[in-house]
C-alpha cells in the first residue's frame, strides 16, 4: 500500500530528522503530516524520476497528462556515456475520455509500443496525480505487461501529491530496492566492487573521479543513479561496499541494502581537495575491511599525494588574483561543508553558508572547519540576501538557479554550483575548474557595465552643451 509505503520512508532509522530523536520518539515513528504546498518546488513524481531517470538504457514512462512529463523531462543535466534513450520523453498523455473511462488499457499498450520498439533492458513506469485518483493500478498493469513481454516493467508508485521532491527521491529509492536491486546475477565479481549511490552525475562530473578509482583498481559495480545501467543496478547486491554521495536523497537504499544484503556504507563528497582524498581512503579501508588485499591502502595514499599535489600546483596562480574577494555560499547539504576548505585555499573568504538542506552531519563538520561563530543560515529570506549582497558584504555568490535573480539584481556576480550547472566540478579536476569559473566571473567586464547609471539616469546637460559634450 502507498499510505504504509510513504510512512515507512517518514520513518527511516538513517534520515537526518530521525537520528535527532530520542529512543522514545523514534519508536512513535515519525508523524510528519502533509501541508498544502509540500509539492511546491518540485513533486513526489518528479522527485522519483530525478532519482531514476539516469539510469540510461531503460525507457522511462510517465502515465499522466502531458505536463506532468513537460515538467519533469530532461530537468537536470544527467549525462550517458552509453544509451540515451533516457532521453527520450515517454508519457501516456492522459486526456478528459481518459479520465471517464480509466487509462489502464492505454497504459499497457505504451508500454507495448516502447517494447517493441526500442527493445530496452526494462521500463519504469512512474503514476502521477491523474491516474492515482482515478485508480489506475498501475502496479497490475506492470506485473501483467511484464508477464505477456517478458521484460521487467517496474511500477514507480509515487504520485505528485504524496508529498515533497525529497519523499519522492526515497520512493524511487524504495522502487529500486523493491524491484531492481538483487534480480540479476553479475557475470563475475571482484574484492574492488563497489556501488555509488545518490550521484546523479550532473554536466558529467562522476567522469572527473573515475579515473582516480580506475587507477586504484576499483571497480564500480553499479551507478545509482548517474550514467546507469539497469542490469548493473539490478546486480548491485553483490558489491562489498557502497558509497553514498547524496544522503538527503538515497539514505533508504544504503541502510537497507546494508541490512538486507551486509553491505557497509559511508557517505563521502568528492567536492574540494581534502574530502575527494577522504573519500578515496575510506573506500580503499572499506574494501580492504571486506577482503581487498592490504595494498590498496598504500597505493591510494600514493595517489592522493600525488593528485593533491598536482591540484595546488594548479590553484596557486588563482591565489593572488582571488586573495580577500568573498563568497557568499547559497548552497545546500554537502557543498555547504566540502567547498570550503578548497575555496579558502585559493585564497576566498567565505563569509557565510546557507544549511536549510543540510544534515546534522553536514552541520556539525561545517563547524569544525570554521568554529561555532560561522554564519550558518538556515532560512536566509531573499530580501535578506538582497541586503547583504548590496551591502557589498559579498563579491560574488555561489548558488543554485533559483536564487540567480537575486544577485543579478543587486549586480552582483553570481555561478551556479548547483544541478542545472553546465560545468563539472567534482574531484581534483572539478575544484581547479570550480576556481577558474569564480574568476572568469569575477573578472567578467560585463559587471562594470551593469553598475553604471543608465544613460536616462545620467546627469541632463548644461544649457548649450550637447550630450556628447
Ligand atoms: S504528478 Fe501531480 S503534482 Fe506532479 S507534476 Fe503531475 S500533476 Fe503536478
Amino acid at each position: 500500500m502507498l499510505v504504509d509505503k510513504v510512512q515507512e520512508v517518514f520513518n527511516e532509522p538513517g534520515c537526518a530528522t530521525n537520528q535527532d530523536k530520542s529512543a522514545k520518539e523514534r519508536k512513535k515513528g515519525c508523524t510528519k503530516s502533509l501541508k498544502p504546498g509540500a509539492a511546491a518546488g518540485g513533486c513526489a513524481f518528479d522527485g522519483a524520476k530525478i532519482a531514476l531517470q539516469p539510469i540510461a538504457d531503460a525507457a522511462h514512462l510517465v502515465h499522466g497528462p502531458i505536463a506532468c512529463e513537460g515538467n519533469s523531462w530532461d530537468n537536470r543535466g544527467s549525462k550517458s556515456s552509453h544509451s540515451q534513450l533516457y532521453r527520450t520523453g515517454f508519457t501516456t498523455d492522459l486526456s478528459e475520455l481518459d479520465v471517464i473511462h480509466g487509462a489502464e488499457k492505454k497504459l499497457f499498450k505504451a508500454i507495448k509500443e516502447i517494447v517493441l520498439k526500442y527493445d530496452p533492458p526494462a521500463v519504469f513506469v512512474y503514476q502521477t496525480c491523474v491516474p492515482a485518483l482515478i485508480g489506475d493500478d498501475i502496479e497490475a498493469v506492470c506485473k501483467f505487461a511484464a508477464d505477456k513481454l517478458g521484460k521487467p516493467i517496474i511500477p514507480v508508485n509515487a504520485p505528485g501529491f504524496v508529498g515533497s521532491k525529497n519523499l519522492g527521491n526515497k520512493l524511487g529509492g524504495e522502487t529500486l530496492l523493491d524491484h531492481v536491486i538483487g534480480t540479476r546475477e553479475p557475470e563475475y565479481t571482484t574484492p574492488y566492487d563497489i556501488n555509488i549511490i545518490g550521484e546523479y552525475n550532473l554536466a558529467g562530473e562522476f567522469w572527473q573521479v573515475k579515473p582516480l578509482l580506475d587507477k586504484m583498481g576499483v571497480r564500480i559495480l553499479s551507478m545509482i543513479s548517474g550514467d546507469g545501467k539497469y542490469n548493473e543496478v539490478a546486480s548491485a547486491h553483490r558489491a562489498k561496499v557502497n558509497m553514498l554521495v547524496c544522503s538527503q536523497a538515497l539514505v533508504n537504499v544504503a541502510r537497507k541494502m546494508e541490512e538486507r544484503y551486509g553491505i557497509p556504507y559511508f557517505e563521502g563528497s568528492f567536492y574540494g581537495v581534502s574530502d575527494m582524498s577522504d573519500t578515496l581512503r575510506n573506500i580503499a579501508k572499506l574494501l580492504v575491511g571486506r577482503g581487498a588485499p592490504n595494498d590498496l591502502i598504500a597505493r591510494t595514499e600514493t595517489i592522493i599525494t600525488e593528485e593533491e599535489a598536482r591540484a595546488w600546483r594548479r590553484l596557486a596562480p588563482y591565489k593572488d588574483r582571488l586573495t580577500g574577494k568573498r563568497v557568499l555560499l547559497f548552497t545546500g547539504g554537502v557543498k555547504s561543508w566540502s567547498m570550503v576548505t578548497a575555496l579558502e585555499g585559493a585564497g576566498l573568504e567565505i563569509i557565510g553558508t546557507s544549511v536549510k538542506k543540510s544534515t546534522k552531519e553536514d552541520k556539525e563538520r561545517l563547524k569544525k572547519i570554521k568554529g561555532e561563530e560561522f554564519h550558518m543560515w538556515e532560512d536566509l529570506k531573499p530580501r535578506d540576501i538582497a541586503a547583504m549582497l548590496r551591502d557589498a558584504k559579498a563579491d560574488i555568490m555561489l548558488s543554485g538557479g533559483r536564487s540567480q535573480f537575486i544577485a543579478l539584481k543587486a549586480k552582483v556576480p553570481w555561478l551556479d554550483v548547483n544541478q542545472e550547472r553546465h560545468v563539472a566540478f567534482a574531484g581534483y579536476e572539478g575544484i581547479v575548474a570550480l576556481v577558474e569559473e569564480i574568476d572568469k566571473t569575477l573578472s567578467n567586464p560585463i559587471w562594470r557595465q551593469v553598475r553604471l547609471p543608465a544613460p536616462w539616469d545620467a546627469p541632463a546637460p548644461a544649457l548649450g552643451e550637447t550630450a556628447a559634450e
